[in-house]
């Protein structure tokens, strides 16, 4: 294998973004392939019983198991830490075990973790149930209340938690203000960077430490795998995480790994696509609907901060409509063109009830609380032509009586 110039921070380090999602972390076989190649293998052979001896010792380079490493989930990393502007960064098997590692890893018995109270489902039920379980205390605030990050603070407080945009109300996070609080107070913040990726959102430009992701939604983009990443300095990933994963197995698979890699290359292409997209289908809703939540619309509360923090606005708005549940079924079972599924960040447009799929698991106080109101539909919009999503919305409002 040869790592190609796309490996080398000296030489890459002033690439702009579109350069590093197309060539960040290739490396070649003797073959001299152009398209990065799969390593469709868990273990790895030596030529000597030195060598094996060495490796294991850490004080020769190469691989001994796909658990610890593998070339094409190598490749992957290199690309997410250079786009995303980390030291380093490690894929996971899912955006849950991206989550579920980067909190267990640096969290102990006695702790205390601050987390806003807008998350995906999952994340929520980490805060909620996994993490008090094993004796580790949490404080769920309003995350777009800067002030409300700051009077949780305790002495134990060791990691705040929260996404932004939040799924699915598209709450912000003001990451300026509450990562520059952190650290004030030596604690470590952890972004779920899902929704935006680093094409739209980079969080350490404003001082996150830790951003993870669900790499099955937009840097896939077409729905194929499940796959994560945690992005940190290089102590924070390989002192702290690295002990954590390489013990307990959540490791990215290399074929996900490797369709998650040749998803990056257009990623930055779909993501601004995507969010050009929502925000024309936005504009229509936001004349059909009651109430809609769109980062990039100015009936959005929070729309400076986005606009602020965000290059474009993403691919994901809610809207909620009066009639409740009864009412957001009938939309659904209208839509002729749009799908209705629960995935987001697909090159297909997608519906789904936050209430009924998403956010079932939580209790119905909870999610009254974060705005998963029973009217509430959440869009994905995709590569479509935004004026045939539009048709299609147009006619399943009519049938829902809107
Ligand atoms: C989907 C999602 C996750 C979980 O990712 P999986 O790949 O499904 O495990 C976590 N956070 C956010 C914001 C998500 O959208």
């Amino acid at each position: 294998m040869k790592k190609t110039t796309g490996t080398d921070r000296s030489k890459t380090a002033h690439w702009r973004p579109a350069t590093r999602a197309v060539r960040a972390g290739t490396w070649r076989s003797e073959h001299g392939e152009t398209s990065e190649a799969l390593f469709l293998t868990s273990g790895y052979t030596y030529d000597d019983a030195a060598t094996v001896a060495a490796r294991f010792a850490g004080e020769a380079e190469g691989m001994t198991y796909s658990r610890l490493q593998n070339p094409t989930v190598a490749m992957l990393e290199e690309r997410i830490a250079m786009l995303e502007g980390a030291q380093a960064c490690r894929a996971q098997a899912s955006g849950m075990a991206a989550m579920t590692t980067a909190l267990l890893c640096q969290l102990e018995t006695g702790d205390h973790v601050v987390a806003a109270r807008a998350a995906f489902g999952s994340c929520r039920w980490l805060v909620d149930n996994l993490l008090p379980k094993w004796g580790i205390q949490t404080t769920v605030i309003d995350g777009r209340d800067n002030a409300a990050w700051e009077a949780a603070i305790r002495k134990n407080t060791k990691v705040f938690f929260f996404e932004t945009p939040a799924n699915p109300t598209l709450d912000i996070v003001d990451l300026e203000a509450v990562c520059s609080l952190a650290k004030a107070h030596g604690i470590t913040t952890v972004v779920d960077n899902a929704f935006a990726t680093a094409s739209l959102q980079r969080p350490m430009e404003f001082g996150a430490d830790v951003v993870a992701y669900s790499a099955t939604k937009l840097m896939d983009g077409q729905g194929r795998v499940l796959a994560g990443a945690v992005c940190g300095s290089d102590e924070f990933i390989n002192e702290v995480l690295l002990p954590f994963q390489r013990n307990t197995g959540p490791s990215c698979a290399p074929f996900n790994a490797w369709v998650v890699l040749k998803g990056l290359e257009t990623l930055d292409l779909r993501a601004h696509r995507q969010s050009a997209n929502a925000m024309e289908v936005g504009r229509f809703v936001e004349e059909r609907v009651p109430h809609i939540l769109h980062p990039g619309l100015a009936s959005h509360p929070q729309h400076d901060l986005a606009a602020r923090q965000m290059d474009a606005f993403g691919t994901i708005f809610a809207f909620t409509l009066d009639g409740g549940r009864e009412q957001a079924y009938r939309v659904l079972d209208a839509l002729e063109l749009i799908d209705l599924s629960n995935n987001i960040g697909d090159a297909k447009s997608l519906m789904c009830h936050p209430a009924s799929t998403t956010h079932a698991s939580m209790s119905a106080e909870a999610r009254a609380e974060m705005g998963v109101h029973e009217g509430l539909l959440r869009i994905n919009i995709g590569l479509e032509d935004p004026a045939d999503l539009i048709e299609d919305l147009d006619q399943a409002f009519a049938k829902a009586g809107l």
